[in-house]
């Protein structure tokens, strides 16, 4: 379905879902009315980078997510949406080989570095979180194809590759994406190409030394390279140049996205913007959807499944997204005047077969991501040349981190209310394997308590999401559609703004990208 000439259309939530629907529908249909609501005073959602004054600094904290990763459709579009709104110079990256880079493991209380040469990988192999990975990588060829239709990730891997890696290694991962416990998450979801691999191939590792599959080209950066036509390149350039770097920051923080965006939006007549406006109303009669008592030929969400459920309590649809469970983390900013860290890199993560009686997820290292970030573009053109992305990585006069807590431990064991006492233990817990001393005296300390920030992709979820996208359909006529991580591609803000450009094109167009 496409929308008639001069439409009016609502988004709710100005997160960077709703930014990026907003941004792409008013290019691609300049004729089309956009009324964006946000219950926050502000643009960005989860993304906001907080510039906090400390003694005589400014420190940006980042409140919710700080880096991007560099492979991927909807980097590829972020950074070609920053170029075009003049951000050049605040785009930034982390190089492969960077010390910034690094990421370690919990191991017993200390931090094992995950092999990125021989010796790290010698030494990750002899220490106890490195026993059995290598036999169980010797036997997966040989392991029988399963014809399960969804299983949990832990059920997944044991079968494949042996208890060791996902016990000591991707648990810790699924803590770092999902917070989340792979005792639940859907291996179909969230280890996609593993999942397809075993279907196809009858082995993972088998399929990586099969050479029949030549890589496509993705649909999504054909149409948006079809219809955008960046000035001097191409996307798929610009993709294939990005998956040189891990990771990207921006100048500022990531804050810098959504406000520029959402700055470019404001200069234009045909969008506005409704901020400190909760939704609280969503109807729908014969051919207009109402939010909040105002009509409109069609409406976007962008809030999370339960949110969503609220608002449509009595439908089919809202039951569904009733069925999405998401979970709650502990997020807490420490800022130190002195460089105090004895490790360098991105930071660690712990795997599910630590003792972990906080729930720690995993410690972010900022100011070595900081000091570690380099420009992707030099210069004042556009070049795709990564030798002359440079520059020098500085230790750190300060140290910045970010610990996150909670997730689906907090599930297991319901957190009792008193944040304090449990920010206490966890800076407590990370000090002492990180071997530094946090207290009050010398330690800037905030804390955040996110609920149900990241919807959990368990077992069963793909065949919840495709329920969702009929009923949706189904009972509010296409009037009515969904971005956002709750039923989205992923749950990382690429992901988020590669389904805002999607769902842009499919009410601007009628037409469907296709995966
Ligand atoms: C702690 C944390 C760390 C993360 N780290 C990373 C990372 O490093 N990299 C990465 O790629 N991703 C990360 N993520 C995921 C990332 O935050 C999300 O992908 C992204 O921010 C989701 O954006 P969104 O617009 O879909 O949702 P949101 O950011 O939640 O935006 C939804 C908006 O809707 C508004 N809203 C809700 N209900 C209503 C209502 N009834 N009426 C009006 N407005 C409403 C909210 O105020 C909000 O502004 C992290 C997430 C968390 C929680």
């Amino acid at each position: 379905m496409s929308l008639k000439p001069n439409a009016r259309v609502a988004v709710i939530g100005s997160g960077i879902s709703g930014l990026s629907f907003t941004y792409f529908l008013s290019k691609l249909r300049p004729d089309v009315s956009i009324t964006v609501y946000d219950s926050q005073p502000r643009v960005g959602g989860y993304i906001c980078s907080q510039l906090t004054p400390i003694d005589e600094a400014h420190v940006t904290l980042e409140k919710g997510p700080r880096t991007l990763r560099g492979a991927s459709d909807g980097t590829v579009l972020i950074i070609d949406t920053l170029l075009r709104l003049g951000q050049k110079d605040k785009i930034n990256v982390i190089k492969s080989d960077s010390i910034a880079n690094r990421k370690y493991l919990l191991s017993s209380e200390t931090l094992l570095q995950v092999p990125n040469s021989f010796k790290t990988l010698i030494r990750f192999l002899r220490n106890p979180l490195g026993k059995g990975l290598i036999q169980g990588a010797l036997k997966e060829p040989f392991v029988k194809a399963s014809s399960k239709d969804d299983e949990s990730v832990r059920s997944f891997l044991t079968r494949r590759f042996g208890h060791a890696l996902p016990d000591n290694v991707l648990s810790a991962v699924f803590h770092g994406i999902y917070a989340g416990d792979i005792d639940k998450l859907s291996a179909k979801s969230t280890l996609k190409s593993m999942f397809n691999s075993e279907k196809k191939y009858g082995s993972i590792i088998r399929s990586i030394f099969n050479k029949k599959d030549k890589p496509s080209t993705s649909s999504l950066l054909s149409d948006y390279q079809e219809r955008f036509k960046p000035e001097g390149y191409s996307v798929l350039e610009l993709s294939k140049f990005l998956k040189n770097f891990p990771m990207i920051t921006m100048t500022d923080g990531l804050s810098t996205l959504p406000l520029s965006i959402a700055k470019a939006l404001e200069a234009q007549p045909n969008v506005c913007f409704k901020l400190n406006t909760d939704v609280n109303s969503l109807a729908i009669d014969s051919n207009q959807v109402s939010v909040n008592n105002t009509s409109y030929d069609h409406v976007r969400s962008t809030i999370n499944a339960s949110k969503l459920f609220q608002l449509i309590q009595n439908s089919e649809t809202g039951a569904i997204a009733s069925k999405v469970h998401s979970i709650n983390i502990l997020l807490i900013n420490l800022y130190i005047k002195k460089d105090i860290l004895p490790y360098h890199g991105f930071g660690y993560l712990v795997p599910m077969s630590n003792p972990n009686p906080f729930g720690l997820l995993g410690v972010i290292f900022d100011s070595e991501v900081e000091k570690g970030c380099v420009p992707l573009f030099n210069g004042s053109t556009v070049s795709f040349d990564k030798e002359q992305v440079d520059g020098v990585y500085s230790p750190a006069d300060y140290t910045k981190l970010t610990i996150m807590c909670g997730g689906h431990y907090h599930d297991d064991r319901p957190f009792d209310g008193d944040i304090d006492a449990l920010t206490r233990n966890c800076i407590d817990a990370a000090a002492k394997q990180l071997g530094i001393r946090l207290n009050t005296d010398n330690t800037h300390i905030e804390k955040t308590y996110i609920e149900k920030c990241i919807p959990q992709y368990n077992v069963g979820y793909e065949s919840l999401k495709r329920d969702f996208d009929k009923k949706i359909q189904l009972e509010f006529k296409g009037m009515l559609s969904q971005g956002g991580m709750s039923f989205g591609d992923g749950i990382g803000v690429p992901d988020c703004f590669g389904q805002g450009y999607k769902g842009a094109v499919e009410l601007a167009k009628g037409e469907k990208i296709q995966p």
